[in-house]
């Protein structure tokens, strides 16, 4: 028979003496916990705050007596162990409620003591008494009467971890407006930033106000108001601070127990506790749960995990090893999943960021797959990331959001990842699959069959991260999706060429076939085809956008752009002294794309528009959780007047006004074509010339550039090309600069010098040379056409000039000169 003593009676703690009664009826076993309640539900709390769990009483997973009568154990709260004597095997426990002390022996010690909140000593901490933590029952019952008492509107959380985002969402469900203020740029550390912006996005359009980058600098009146360090200040009726947690290693230091650089106490994988001075295994002395420090099960690493399945896994474990079991803990990876209002966000093992941090190599997928067949009703929306090692082919990690299903996926590749599966072996998990639960290829197996591709050289991935950097190396970005899509957003200066359409197009991608081509779809599927169509027609230089625009758009969403609610107030027409409409009429056409995936709802709406007369409204229904941001910008861009925009249930719900456009406006838009004269052979005019060509056309506007005269220089290959010219000719070509490589300054050229110089420049400072320039214009459509009479004139032939020119006289310039906004003569 032992004497087994647990410090701690919730999670660890609890299953630890259960697991403990089950394996042997003879054992003594007592259970100190310092509060009231033993075993609840730490991870109910919030939910119980926002009243979504009614009933206290469903918190209590257990009470005192029907552990005690179930597991035969002596439960003692309002007890804390103040003292451990490693000595005489002894605990000093104190009585909360009276002070008295007593001694306990044991054979064998378990400390679950888990973790308590952060509370850091900063001005005006202690006069804030609209200030609470949530850790325990007390906690809770605090925040619930301070909710009910003082009804306060508004809320700060501190904190965008698991339960600062919690709490934000359960202070809005009692109809309170939260800011969360977060130190990183992002919440929810586990995520990497794209995925953790679709978080943003969400909470956003539930009314949740970020304030991120910014870190608590001091409280002021009481706690009615924050001071940031950025200088900021905001006024609030309540605070809940959830920056964090410590473990709660008091007891373990003092008996100079071997604790890690963050204070969690280290064990042995068999959770055996070790000396501080001697790093030997303290004999009997075992610790669990959010107090200890565990090995990174990827990365063999040394970390801490404050989440409920490793307490109550070592609380098993550690019973088991007490009675002799040959077993061990094999590490945390941090599986976890959360509800963030409509969202489910779920993530297992190493994030990207952490992964190289570590130096370890990484590779990141990305993908949007629906949770189940399209065509079974309700299909949601998935984003996934998963991030393996190339050289071993190990998952090292994978995050995903969505509706139903979500932790589903992240279920079975951390499955995957505890079994040591390799990357290429998750597109032969035999998964179940119905239509209204998967697909016959679930979204896991497509994750799969990516990195598989990857793997096999077909494309090198592009990351939304990266995109700028592979602008600069001059690569092209090639959008393959259709132009309806590509009108609701695209990447900067993509040019939309559809899948379908590209064969017989591959003249705009220029001459090239090694320039880098960064090709995107919505979601990558569509790339992967077309570059499978441009590397068997002999193109190098091919990368996929690593989950394509719904990953670039989610990198991009702009903070606090999704909130909802009433958008537009009346506003009085100076002239007229008529309001514009705040409200649809009743008989406006709705269209419901319920179910639809992004860009669905968004190609609904623009066709709905399109459809109605100008001031005529449209309402769109849509569940998409990326409409909210998507519907508000592609109104203002477009210059619809976006009455309302609001959620009921997992329904956004928008009214839309087409626009009336100004007469400004309309002028504007005819204007849709810009015509450059270029008859400078300089290179400072040439250069300007693309670049206001370039600069128009990525604007959508038709753009072509009439060469004429010593403009046609640029327009020259640099080789020597063999035609028949005559005497004149000859010496004309021989005198006049060949190609754009060639041309001169307008001044200051000092015999070319100062071209070379301005070269020089333009390099240093990443700026594409003009033969660049002039690839790039043609690949965004811009049309060079070459004037007839003066290559007469100059003895310029059409074999001489770079290939996609077209020959033209004034007729060519007239017809292309109609319906033109701009006209410029350089
Ligand atoms: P705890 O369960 O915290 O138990 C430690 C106990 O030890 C405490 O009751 C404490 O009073 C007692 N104690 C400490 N020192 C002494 C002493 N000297 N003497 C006597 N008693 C002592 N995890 C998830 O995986 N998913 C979730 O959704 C989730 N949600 C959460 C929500 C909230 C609000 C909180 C606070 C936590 C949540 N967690 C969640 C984390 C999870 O609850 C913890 O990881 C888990 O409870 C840790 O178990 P533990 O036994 O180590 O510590």
């Amino acid at each position: 028979m032992k004497k087994i003593l647990i410090v701690g009676g919730v999670a660890g703690g609890a299953t630890a003496a259960a697991r403990l009664r089950r394996l042997s009826e003879k054992d003594e076993i007592i259970m100190f916990e310092r509060d009231e309640y033993i075993s609840f539900a730490n991870c109910g709390l919030p939910y119980y705050i926002g009243n979504v769990i009614k009933d206290r009483n469903d918190l209590l997973v257990q009470t005192i007596e029907g552990m005690t009568e179930r597991f035969n154990l002596d439960i003692r709260n309002f007890s804390e162990v103040i003292d451990i004597n490693r000595l005489s095997k002894t605990v000093t426990v104190k009585k909360v409620k009276t002070g008295e002390t007593y001694q306990e022996s044991y054979d064998v010690l378990i400390l679950s003591p888990g973790a308590k909140p952060i509370f850091p000593p900063i001005e005006g901490i202690k006069e804030a008494s609209n200030l609470f933590v949530l850790r325990n029952i007390p906690d809770t019952d605090a925040i619930y009467r301070f909710i009910e008492t003082k009804k306060p509107k508004t809320a700060v959380v501190v904190g965008g971890g698991f339960i600062g985002v919690e709490m934000a969402e359960n202070l809005c469900e009692r109809g309170i407006k939260v800011t969360i203020v977060e130190k990183l740029p992002q919440v929810l550390a586990p995520l990497d930033f794209e995925m953790a912006q679709i978080v943003h996005r969400e909470l956003n359009a539930h009314g949740v106000n970020l304030v991120l980058g910014d870190g608590l600098l001091s409280f002021a009146n009481n706690g009615r108001t924050i001071n940031l360090e950025s200088g900021q200040s905001i006024e609030t009726d309540l605070i809940i601070l959830s920056i964090g947690v410590v473990p709660e290693n008091t007891l373990a230091k003092k008996a100079d127990l071997l604790v890690g650089p963050r204070g969690h106490i280290a064990v042995t994988a068999k959770l055996e506790t070790m000396d501080a001075s001697t790093n030997q295994v303290v004999e009997g002395v075992y610790a669990i749960g959010d107090a200890i420090q565990v090995k990174d099960f990827v990365s063999n690493t040394d970390t801490a995990i404050a989440l409920a399945w490793p307490a109550n896994r070592q609380g098993r474990i550690v019973a088991d090893i007490i009675h002799g079991v040959d077993t061990q803990y094999n590490g945390s990876m941090g599986t976890s999943v959360l509800k963030v209002f409509n969202l489910t966000v779920s993530a297992t093992g190493n994030n990207q960021r952490t992964a190289e941090m570590k130096k370890i190599p990484v590779q990141a997928i990305h993908a949007h797959r629906n949770n189940h067949a399209s065509y079974y009703p309700g299909a949601t929306n998935i984003d996934l990331k998963l991030i393996y090692n190339p050289e071993t082919l190990e998952i090292l990690g994978a995050q995903a959001i969505g509706q139903d299903g979500t932790e589903k996926r992240i279920d079975v590749i951390a499955t995957a990842i505890k079994l040591k599966a390799k990357i290429t072996q998750l597109s032969d998990l035999e998964l179940a699959y119905a239509p209204s639960y998967s697909s016959a290829k679930d979204p896991v197996n497509i994750l799969g069959y990516i990195a598989e591709n990857v793997i096999a050289g077909f494309y090198k991935v592009a990351y939304v991260q990266h995109v700028s950097e592979l602008e600069k190396q001059g690569a092209l970005f090639l959008d393959v999706r259709t132009p309806i899509e590509f009108e609701t957003g695209a990447l900067p200066g993509a040019i939309n060429l559809e899948v379908d359409q590209l064969r017989s197009n591959l003249h705009l991608l220029g001459d090239s076939k090694d320039r880098p081509i960064v090709v995107n779809c919505q979601v990558g599927l569509r790339a992967y085809v077309a570059i499978m169509i441009l590397k068997n027609l002999g193109y190098t230089n091919l990368y996929n956008l690593s989950g394509g625009y719904s990953t670039y758009k989610a990198f991009k969403y702009e903070l606090n752009s999704a909130a909802i609610g009433a958008i537009k107030s009346a506003k009085v027409d100076e002239t007229t002294g008529m309001s514009t409409p705040t409200a649809l009429h009743d008989n406006s056409k709705v269209v419901d794309v319920s179910g639809m995936q992004c860009p669905g709802p968004l190609m609904a709406t623009y066709k709905a528009v399109q459809d109605i007369n100008e001031g005529d409204g449209v309402k769109i229904i849509a569940t998409d959780p990326g409409f909210a941001a998507d519907v508000k910008a592609w109104a203002k861009t477009n210059g619809h007047d976006l009455l309302s925009l609001n959620l009921e249930g997992n329904k956004y719900i928008a009214e839309i006004v087409k626009g009336k456009k100004t007469q400004a406006e309309q002028t504007q838009s005819n204007q849709e074509n810009a015509t450059i004269v270029l008859f400078s052979g300089e290179l400072d005019k040439a250069l300007a010339s693309m670049i206001i060509a370039q600069g128009a056309a990525a604007q959508g506007k038709h753009v072509s550039i009439f060469f004429t005269f010593w403009g046609l220089n640029a327009l020259r290959k640099d080789v020597n090309v063999p035609v028949k010219k005559n005497f004149i000719e000859r010496m004309f070509g021989f005198m006049m600069p060949r190609g754009a490589n060639k041309l001169p300054l307008s001044s200051m050229n000092m015999m070319g010098m100062g071209a070379l110089m301005i070269k020089g420049l333009m390099k240093h400072k990443n700026v594409d040379q003009l033969p660049i320039m002039i690839k790039d214009a043609q690949a965004l459509g811009v049309k060079f056409i070459a004037c007839q009479m003066s290559m007469d004139l100059m003895g310029i032939k059409h074999e001489e000039l770079i290939d996609g020119v077209e020959i033209g006289g004034v007729g060519t310039y007239i017809a292309n000169n109609e319906n033109v906004g701009t006209t410029l003569f350089i």
